[in-house]
């Protein structure tokens, strides 16, 4: 087979690349590699092929970047490859990448850009390149952040321009001339003014760039990037912590679509936490078993908390509160605002956006969170993997009226034809998700309530006089995780970091205790109550969380999907012993609900340290814990404590139990122990609090 043959195989294997990213991966592979490599017999290749190509490629004067993004996409092709077996050693290993450095990218600001302008002429050894018919190296780098695709309008500069503001006369010596291009001020590309709307917001409270700064100041303490669930969350806590924040989000109004239509226990406590619990109670139906199939049942009713049911509500009311509080604690909110790049540095990261009128800017925060989704832009910018495979295909969503409701609340049932569920949105609405053996289409092929209908009459024996849909569509599911939450100063939390099929009903949720538990890292550290190692114990708490969620999704999903008898006849046998093991049905209801989610505590900590704190009763107002933890700081409960933690008293709530508790706790924020003793003496509750909340003068926090 040759090169051209099978690069086309593989191309169309990228099923999780999105529209933009496939025109990038064609443009590459017509442009360098199918010219050099096309007619190339795929067991020719060895390790000088590749070290050749990439010569050509210099010697043809690609640019840095196109080369270095040519190298990576031969590279994932030939492994590829290597890994069906096509040759025994892969050809691309130990190859030694095209030298691109984009951190060499610089975009200057309007000044800069003004002074650049009137400089001098082409002989200046201040030149600024005009990325489009000049400069093809570095800046490309910039370019192809702009949604892959190569804009006119972008600068390449070969030095850092920020030094022309501070040494002037230096300056001249620091540039080197490249190609001479005029450069045309009004194309560049300016970072955003105090006071320029950005959405529909005003960001009066984003401050213009400081050129004493060599990247200028930062416009928030943190960008989230991403309003579903999980920017929502995290830029609500953040919000409220005092953090400078602001939540950027492409669309340009609130979703009224609904993927997700449940909540678990742990993430209403999350919510309740945050006194949004209650509001979504009135409006969800709450379920006390699941029936996956079989006489398996997941009963969640046994659970020890507040919550013990599935809440079954649509996605859009629980992002609708979530949004109500984040606005009300003050986050910045810029709708319609694509972000279409980052670069990171050692003090902050410079994240490119599109805004709502076409133009673009940059803005600059001293960390990023990535919340933007199962496409997302950050960790693709990042040049982050996201290894996993596809998990099933051609999936119907239907949001329908029935004539007669289903047996039962969460109606399952699956057979060799494929499977039907039903969910109540508990306004007469109903969520089927359906699945045909027999039709396996892509997802954007027709859809229509007759092949939702056909399937579900396969499975239950009726339609169930389903009509009136308001919603069809199909879609696909991945099982797929990002290895580090973290790189550098840019995080990664929901979906942006961990995608699986709905089984289980996981994703949201999952997301949304990924931001409760970065959420007051980030505040700690940037209040400067904490060192940056407690950034890196999020990437090392809620990895394996993502990584459980996976297996325990993927797990359902083949249990349910399975065409063999053989497997049909274990799931049933297992179905009975589940039902039949009390152990087992717990730990099902406690892994699925999040309730049993415990994080990993250092040696020889208390046995409490780590685990959930459930909702302890108090002594006096607020009466519960996850009222006290409403303020969004630590709380500490223990008996005569208050005084000894009077100076952390910005820092930390104090509480005492109502009854029964022995050991005295530290909860954090997002309702963890973080330290326990039995019968501490003042100093060690001091230790703890310092360890934890930072050092203070007695005077108080
Ligand atoms: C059919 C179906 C049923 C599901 N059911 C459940 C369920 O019952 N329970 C559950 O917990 N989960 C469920 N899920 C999964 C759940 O919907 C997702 O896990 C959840 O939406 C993830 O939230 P998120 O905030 O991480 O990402 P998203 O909800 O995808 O939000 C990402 C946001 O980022 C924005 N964005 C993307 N790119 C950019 C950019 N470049 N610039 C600016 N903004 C950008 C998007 O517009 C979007 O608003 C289901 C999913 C499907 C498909």
């Amino acid at each position: 087979m040759r090169f051209e043959e099978y690069a086309a195989e593989w191309k169309a294997g990228q099923r999780d690349l999105g529209p933009a990213s496939l025109v990038h991966l064609e443009s590459l592979l017509a442009i360098n590699r199918l010219p050099l490599l096309g007619g190339r017999r795929m067991n020719t290749f060895d390790h000088k092929v590749v070290e050749d190509f990439i010569q050509t490629m210099e010697r043809n004067g690609v640019g840095l970047a196109a080369q270095s993004n040519a190298v990576d996409n031969l590279k994932a092709i030939l492994l590829d490859a290597h890994r069906l077996g096509l040759f025994d050693d892969n050809p691309a290993t130990g190859l030694k990448p095209p030298p691109y450095d984009p951190k060499r990218v610089v975009i200057p600001s309007p000044e800069q850009l003004r002074h650049i302008g009137t400089a001098g002429d082409d002989s200046s050894p201040l030149v600024a390149d005009l990325m489009s018919g000049c400069g093809m190296r570095n800046g490309e780098a910039f370019a192809v952040n702009v949604n892959n695709i190569v804009a006119d309008d972008v600068y390449r500069i070969s030095r850092d321009p920020h030094r022309l503001d501070r040494q002037p006369r230096q300056a001249h010596n620091d540039w080197r001339p490249t190609r001479g291009c005029a450069v045309d001020p009004d194309l560049v590309m300016p970072r955003p003014q105090a006071g320029l709307t950005l959405g529909n917001m005003n960001t009066t409270d984003m401050s213009p760039s400081d050129s004493s700064n060599p990247h200028g100041a930062p416009d928030a303490d943190v960008l989230v990037i991403g309003a579903g669930p999980t920017g929502l969350l995290l830029a609500g806590d953040l919000a409220k912590s005092g953090v400078k924040v602001a939540l950027l989000e492409r669309r340009d109004h609130e979703s009224d679509l609904s993927r997700a239509f449940s909540l678990h226990a742990r993430t209403l406590e999350q919510l309740d936490a945050r006194g949004l619990a209650d509001g979504l109670l009135h409006i969800g139906t709450p379920t006390r078993a699941l029936h996956p199939f079989g006489r398996l049942s997941i009963d969640f009713s046994r659970l020890r908390t507040r919550f013990p049911f599935i809440l079954t509500i649509p996605q859009w009311q629980v992002e609708r509160a979530l949004l109500r509080r984040t606005e009300e604690a003050g986050a910045t909110i810029l709708r319609g605002t694509l972000v279409t790049g980052l670069r990171q540095d050692r003090d902050g990261v410079d994240v490119d956006v599109r805004r709502p009128d076409g133009t673009m800017a940059a803005l600059r925060a001293r960390y990023v969170v990535g919340t933007d989704g199962a496409g997302s832009t950050v960790r693709q910018s990042l040049g982050m993997p996201f290894p996993g495979k596809s998990a099933i295909r051609s999936v119907m969503l239907a949001d329908v009226l029935l004539d007669r409701a289903p047996d039962d609340i969460f109606k399952f049932s699956s057979n060799e034809e494929g499977f039907t569920f039903f969910a109540p949105f508990g306004d007469g609405w109903y969520r089927i998700v359906a699945w045909d053996r027999r039709e396996q289409v892509p997802d954007d092929a027709p859809i229509t309530l007759e092949d939702v209908r056909d399937i579900t009459e396969r499975t239950i024996g009726s339609d169930l006089g389903m009509h009136d849909p308001r919603w069809l569509s199909r879609f696909h599911s991945d099982e797929r995780q990002v290895p580090h939450y973290r790189q550098g100063r840019v995080f990664l939390a929901g979906d942006a970091a961990h995608v699986h099929s709905p089984a289980g009903g996981m994703g949201m949720n999952t997301g949304i205790q990924d931001a409760a538990n970065l959420g007051w890292k980030l505040a700690a550290v940037l209040r400067g109550w904490a060192g940056d190692a407690l950034l890196d114990s999020y990437h090392a708490e809620r990895h394996p969380v993502g990584r459980t969620v996976l297996r325990v999704s993927h797990a359902l999903l083949t249990a349910v999907t399975t065409g063999s008898p053989l497997i049909r006849a274990l799931r049933a046998a297992l179905a009975t012993a589940v039902h039949q093991s009390v152990v087992v049905e717990a730990r099902a209801s406690r892994g699925i609900s999040g309730i049993g989610i415990t994080y990993r505590a250092p040696r020889g900590s208390h046995p409490l340290v780590g685990r959930r704190v459930p909702d302890l009763r108090l002594a006096e107002e607020p009466a519960r814990l996850y009222e006290a933890l409403r303020e969004g700081k630590f709380v500490l409960v223990g008996r005569d404590v208050a005084a000894v933690a009077t100076p952390w008293a910005g820092r930390v709530v104090t509480v005492s139990p109502a009854a029964g508790l022995r050991p005295t706790l530290l909860v954090r924020p997002d309702g963890y122990a973080a330290w326990a003793a039995e019968d501490p003496d003042p100093d060690e509750v001091r230790d703890a609090l310092t360890r934890w909340l930072g050092s203070v003068d007695r005077q108080g926090a």
